[in-house]
């Protein structure tokens, strides 16, 4: 579990992370630098799920490299399907990981949503649903491994 702390209110208690691939942890389906080494290290403390309507056809592979679960959506509805998997694994203890606008309902659902600038692009739609916005993917899990830095973007 990863516990992030804010001052007043109760914590939250963090036991999945839940991600898109293409465009937030991939480019062109290739792992972005630097992804391997910290879903390492956060797998560590945390379940992780990617989740993927699979535009380029690498996202079992994927997520077969970094030895995570993968679930796999279908065209049409998109937003709704990745909401679902999140409230199945629990809207309060997950964070959410994602740039494309089929993700903007579970940034803006989950305890916690992480919308990532990519290289891919990022949808208006899902910068504006979520709680955080970072530079890229790295940035963002270590965020996740070290939440000290979001309590001290998010206390208010
Ligand atoms: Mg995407």
């Amino acid at each position: 579990m990863v516990e992030i702390q804010f001052p007043g209110r109760p914590p939250l208690q963090i036991t999945h992370v839940l991600s898109d691939i293409n465009g937030t942890l991939c480019l062109d389906g290739c792992l972005i630098d630097g992804v391997l080494e910290r879903i390492n290290e956060l797998k560590r403390s945390v379940e992780i799920t990617l989740l993927s309507a699979n535009t380029t056809g690498t996202g079992p592979q994927v997520a077969q490299t970094l030895g995570v679960h993968y679930l796999s959506i279908q065209p049409g509805d998109e937003i709704r399907q990745k909401v679902t998997v999140l409230r199945q694994l629990g809207v309060g203890n997950t964070i959410t990981l994602g740039q494309g606008a089929n993700d903007a309902g579970m940034l803006r659902e989950a305890a916690l949503g992480i919308c990532v600038l990519s290289r891919e692009g990022t949808a208006i739609s899902a910068l504006q649903a979520a709680d955080l916005v970072v530079p890229d993917i790295t940035t963002a899990l270590d965020l996740i491994i070290t939440p000290l830095r979001i309590t001290a973007t998010l206390r208010a």
